[in-house]
């Protein structure tokens, strides 16, 4: 059988189309590959072939095309462990409200992939089920939290995968392994069914090779839920209708100074930054070089807002209701005794710190100073775009690092999310597209930012970008 590792969704569908293949070969194929490079452990648990293709429908706009889903979304009657012993074997009793879409287009769920124990990491070097390896160089990591859903799709296991982007974790995993990510506006994905972890950033987003690919996926995933009631009112659309090479007349993209600027942004991304940006100068978008000094304040301010929020989710897990429960003497020895023994190290601390600057007398300095300045990055933002269309900045300021790199300095750690929180604090949608690679030989990712609702122009402006360069069709030999 031919090789369909990299094919784009659009190709998976003529070969199925045209019955050059079918839906279990097409399933076999990405599940033995995957089985094939285990070492890079993307994967927590693939489904059995028959039970894969029951699960969805028989047809609809991405009727056959496999992907793999992040283990903190449900899927029914599988395990959603959220890569957590507290999890391990908690089964869904229902899909998510994006994987219910996704099947009823006939899209294909192989399996669960790994990610930062409750996507809290930038690393994939939290999960319970150890450290996803990049698929460029295995000494260094994917990037995270969703560091299996884009390990999974850098290395052809499948077309597209989901991942949850609440302070950066599909774009910059996405960034790491040369890849498309999106982070959809907040409340465009339902929720339901996303396992929450920071309840006011938390989206569902869309990680593929390609950015056609992506418009294809959120196509079937977005529009309003009545379950979350935090959706927008929006109606479903075709997000490929405007990807037709061209810019939108007129665009205007603003390049954020204080971003390219920054100290620690790594000269080698900066570079290829500034070359994206003559790309689009090229084909006639104007360009406006503009400050957002509240950027700055992004990490901080999602630091202290993204832990509060939860050490607050995270109390269900209790023992009681779902997951590990470990007997103790009293009801308050089981919840202690469930939760020292269920979570990792990095949830534990994020829970301290949450309910520390929640507590009487420590919100005042810390969480309503963080929902201050979450106003004034929101306002700064909605201002830039009052004269700008797009802005571009970089997804994350080094290529992939290695793995342990950052154990013994978290701050450096919790930095990775500097160009990325900033965007989650005010619910604007980004995707992250690569740029080039690094002398070496490791991909480098830039970061479109727009308005709430512009995934249209995202993808339209990502779109003719990749239609003259060919980062994207670069692949890593496995
Ligand atoms: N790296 C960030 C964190 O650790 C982002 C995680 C995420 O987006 N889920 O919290």
């Amino acid at each position: 059988m031919q090789d369909i590792s990299f094919l784009t969704i659009q190709e998976l569908k003529s070969l199925l189309d045209s019955k050059k293949i079918t839906k279990k070969e097409v399933v076999q194929f990405f599940l033995e590959r995957a089985a094939q490079h285990k070492d890079l452990n993307a994967v927590i648990e693939q489904y059995d072939v028959d039970s894969i293709l029951s699960a969805s429908a028989d047809t609809g706009f991405l009727s056959g095309i496999p992907g793999y889903v992040k283990s903190n979304i449900c899927q029914k009657d599988r395990i959603t462990s959220c890569a957590s012993k507290i999890l391990a074997n908690f089964k869904s009793t229902y899909d998510a409200t994006t994987v219910e879409r996704l099947k009823q287009q006939g899209a294909l769920c192989l399996g669960s992939v790994n990610n930062d124990e409750f996507a809290m990491g930038s690393s994939g070097e939290t999960s319970a089920y150890g450290v996803t390896k990049n698929p460029w160089n295995k000494e260094l990591v994917p990037g995270g939290s969703s560091s299996g859903s884009a390990a999974a799709v850098a290395a052809g296991f499948a077309p597209w995968a989901l991942g949850s982007d609440t302070g950066g974790s599909v774009r910059q995993p996405a960034a790491l392994c040369g890849i498309v990510g999106l982070k959809p506006t907040y409340g465009l994905n339902s929720r339901f069914g996303l396992i929450a972890y920071g309840s006011s950033l938390d989206t569902v987003g869309i990680l593929t090779r390609t950015v056609y690919d992506n418009a294809l996926v959120l196509s079937a995933m977005a529009g309003q839920d009545a379950k979350d009631s935090t959706s927008l009112p929006t109606t479903p659309k075709d997000y490929t209708k405007t990807l037709d090479g061209s810019l939108k007349p007129g665009l205007t993209i603003g390049v954020v100074e204080d971003a390219l600027s920054a100290q620690a942004l790594h000269p080698e991304i900066r570079q290829a930054t500034e070359d994206a940006i003559k790309v689009y100068e090229k084909m006639g978008a104007k360009i406006k070089r503009i400050s957002i000094p509240s950027l700055d304040y992004g990490a901080a301010c999602y630091f202290v807002i993204s832990r509060a929020e939860a050490a607050s989710n995270l109390a269900r897990f209790d023992g009681i209701r779902y997951g590990l429960r470990v007997p103790g003497k009293s009801l308050i020895d089981l919840y202690e005794a469930t939760r020292h023994d269920g979570f990792g190290t990095e949830v534990k601390a994020r829970i301290l710190v949450g309910n520390y600057v929640l507590s009487v007398g420590h919100a005042g300095q810390y969480y309503n100073n963080a929902q201050l300045v979450r106003q004034i990055i929101r306002q700064q933002l909605a201002d830039a775009f009052k004269d700008v269309d797009l802005l571009v900045m970089p997804t994350h300021a080094t290529p992939a690092f290695k793995v342990g790199e950052f154990d013994n300095d978290k701050l450096t750690m919790d930095l990775q999310d500097y160009f990325t929180a900033p965007l989650n604090l005010a619910g604007v949608p980004g995707i992250s597209i690569p740029v080039g690679f690094s002398s070496q030989g490791l991909p480098l990712g830039m970061q479109l930012v727009g308005p709430h609702l512009s995934e249209e122009l995202l993808f339209q402006t990502a779109y003719a970008y990749q239609e003259i360069t060919d980062w994207h069709r670069q692949h890593p030999s496995l």
